[in-house]
């Protein structure tokens, strides 16, 4: 019998298995994919890092590293650069350096994928997954879903809470010399070292992005979830295509699911013996899509709770209040940066924006 199940073993998982670990008997059940994502980290998750006392490790930093967003809105074709002191990662490795992180008495399950629990009495859950294509299962007392934007544990215990807004994301990587137009400095942009944030409503409510890695490009964009989806990022191809980028050969092509918790009711932290943390609880910018940051701090605090009686749910919610506020009033920010009329103003006054020659 185990104190702790936890399904995935992204940045939440890994960082509350960690924390976890000494305290109680741990599984762990890790299903690892390719995660489609932007690899920055904000200066909420490397402010988070610091409290972890967790240092990165110089392999899973990429470069170059950006030193400001570049703002750019397809529709006015305005430009506009915003100081940020981002960080450049390798998402692949910093998910496996978390995990590495992890001591040795958690029982770690590679390969696994959860697929449903049931009570057994008051106090215990038999839980069901497959592992190596084999069902198993274990008796635990406590399930976290860390499972991200796909959660099945959030699905499976709390269909009644509404789900946020699902984005599909898609990215495509290409080499970064054989996709920049001739005469890119004259959008105003440095490709090779920005990122740069692509506003279109006629593509999507959200956001699109250019990203350099590596030598290597990401071009990517987030789109409401629907059967137009693949068809809206043709069209962003086409339209940057059109100005002479070369967008047509990519050697790695990926999407995955995105939530965008645009009211608070759609944020669910679990209670008794069922809890998530991370993007399964609907944590992660409405905004930005920034979800690193929260996955490490839902970790943390869910991990703080634990004590002789297991996770302490109302204190779980009290330690995210603030963390829920703060995503709350980025919401606050999205009629200025989504409503091409407002931000045109706002991009048009300059406010806060850098004085940049390429
Ligand atoms: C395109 C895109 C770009 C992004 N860019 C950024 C960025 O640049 N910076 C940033 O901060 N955030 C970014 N995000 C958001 C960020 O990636 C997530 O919010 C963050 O990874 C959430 O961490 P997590 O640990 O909660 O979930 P995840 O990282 O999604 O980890 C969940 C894990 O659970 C596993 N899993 C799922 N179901 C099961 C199951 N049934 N059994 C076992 N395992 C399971 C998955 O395989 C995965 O490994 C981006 C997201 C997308 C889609």
């Amino acid at each position: 019998m185990y104190d702790v199940a936890i399904v995935g073993a992204g940045p939440a998982g890994a960082t509350l298995a960690r924390l976890l670990s000494g305290r109680c008997r741990v599984l762990l059940l890790h299903h690892q994919r390719k995660k489609c994502c932007g690899g920055i980290l904000t200066p909420e998750s490397q402010k988070m890092l610091a409290k972890l006392d967790l240092a990165l490790p110089r392999e899973a930093l990429a470069a170059p590293q950006p030193s400001c967003v570049a703002v750019w809105d397809l529709q006015s074709q305005l430009v506009r650069h915003y100081a940020r002191q981002y960080v450049n990662i390798d998402r692949e490795i910093f998910d496996r350096w978390l995990v590495s992180l992890i001591p040795a008495d958690v029982d770690i399950r590679t390969d696994t994928v959860y697929r449903r629990s049931q009570l057994v009495g008051n106090d215990c859950l038999e839980i069901f997954f497959t592992e190596k294509k084999e069902l198993r299962s274990e008796r635990v007392r406590f399930l976290v879903g860390a499972d991200g934007s796909s959660s099945t544990v959030r699905r499976e215990f709390f269909v009644e809470k509404p789900l946020p807004k699902r984005y599909a994301a898609i990215q495509e990587w290409f080499d970064l010399s054989a996709v920049l137009p001739e005469n890119f400095k004259q959008t105003g942009i440095d490709f090779r070292n920005d990122y740069v944030g692509i506003f279109d409503s006629a593509i999507t409510n959200f956001y699109a992005w250019m990203i350099p890695k590596n030598e290597q490009i990401i071009f990517g964009g987030a789109i409401p979830q629907g059967n137009r989806t693949r068809e809206m990022f043709e069209r962003l191809r086409i339209k940057l295509n059109k100005i002479g980028f070369r967008f047509d050969n990519s050697f790695r092509r990926e999407a995955g699911m995105l939530f965008r918790p645009l009211n608070p009711w759609s944020i669910c932290l679990g209670s008794e013996r069922v809890f998530l943390i991370g993007e399964a609880a609907g944590l992660i910018s409405p905004s930005s899509a920034e979800g690193i940051s929260p996955a490490l701090t839902s970790a943390y605090y869910l991990a703080q709770t634990f004590g002789v009686n297991g996770f302490n749910s109302s204190a779980y919610h009290k330690n995210l209040r603030l963390l829920r506020w703060q995503l709350w009033l980025k919401t606050a920010k999205i009629p200025v940066m989504f409503y091409p009329w407002l931000r045109k103003q706002v991009m048009l006054t300059g406010l806060t924006a850098l004085d940049r020659d390429l």
